[in-house]
């Protein structure tokens, strides 16, 4: 695997970083995860956009602007054996001594991206559906900023995988989030429901999408805060993510969602979803 570390392409066991990188000490940085299908990214001109208003809301200068940014990403992907990828790229405040919570006066960021085999969805979780457990949102309050800082989200994620499932649905004062690691949307009588967009919770590039192709195929769609309850008396719930697309969660807290199996406008959705994705990919 070929990875990229400051404007140098080189296999991924011979690249290295400072061990006093603010990144390693601090979890000073940002990243981005981008889906690449047959070598095309998804979306990039809107997670470049995010990675952007990360960078502002750490105070950091980005390091290269969005088509620069475009040429060193298509590079990586013409690099890697796989032709459905996920790329990752981060960027820290660098290397500083001494060891100091302040921003360093000059600051030297490091840029790190490389990229792995983009695993899809099984069609068997498609097809069924996945189960989730919920947990309260034990993170700050700059959920917005995809930050590098992952503790809590690694702790929650956690709580999934020993439950034996696949996602921690988080509430915070008794309303919706998100996941750990990926968007929640539910359907109540046939209305998609979204949270809305705020500081709390990162608004995925997965999440607009849906969106966008809900407002497109004219699914009735509202955007406001969801409590627990209705979560918890919903319909169909839905996880979006960049490496999950759409799945439908039949199970949470091993109580059973709606009919158990995925829903009516969960189908509906994971095919607008497909030919949105074939047609952008070229495949
Ligand atoms: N929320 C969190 C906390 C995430 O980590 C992610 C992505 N891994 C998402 C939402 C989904 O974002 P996207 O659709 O851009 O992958």
């Amino acid at each position: 695997l070929t990875g990229f570390l400051n404007g140098r392409f080189a296999p991924l066991a011979d690249l290295q970083i400072s061990v006093l990188d603010r990144g390693f000490l601090f979890g000073d940085g940002i990243y981005e995860a981008i889906p690449v299908y047959n070598r095309h990214p998804l979306r990039l001109t809107e997670h470049l956009r995010r990675l952007a208003a990360s960078l502002a809301a750490i105070n950091m200068p980005n390091p290269y602007g969005a088509e620069e940014w475009a040429v060193w990403i298509q590079q990586l992907i013409d690099q890697q054996r796989f032709v459905d990828q996920s790329v990752y790229l981060q960027i820290t405040r660098g290397p500083a001594f001494p060891r100091n919570h302040a921003f360093p006066a000059v600051t030297e960021p490091t840029v790190f991206m490389f990229a792995d085999e983009l695993l899809p969805p099984t069609s068997e979780a498609v097809a069924n559906g996945v189960a989730a457990v919920s947990s309260d949102d034990i993170r700050w309050q700059r959920c917005n900023i995809k930050a590098i800082s992952l503790l809590a989200n690694v702790l929650l994620k956690q709580q999934a995988v020993d439950a034996g499932v696949a996602e921690t649905i988080l509430f915070r004062d008794g309303l919706l989030i998100e996941g750990a690691s990926s968007n929640i949307l539910v359907v109540k009588e046939g209305v998609l429901l979204a949270p809305p967009p705020s500081h709390l919770m990162l608004t995925g590039i997965t999440y607009d999408l849906v969106i966008e192709l809900a407002r497109q195929h004219n699914m009735p769609l509202e955007i406001r805060p969801i409590s627990e309850a209705t979560v918890r008396l919903a319909d169909e719930i839905w996880l979006t993510s960049s490496s999950k697309e759409v799945l439908a969660v039949v199970s949470l807290d091993g109580q059973t969602v709606g009919s158990g199996q995925p829903g009516p406008l969960y189908q509906a959705m994971y095919g607008y979803f497909q030919v949105f994705k074939n047609e952008a990919m070229r495949l």
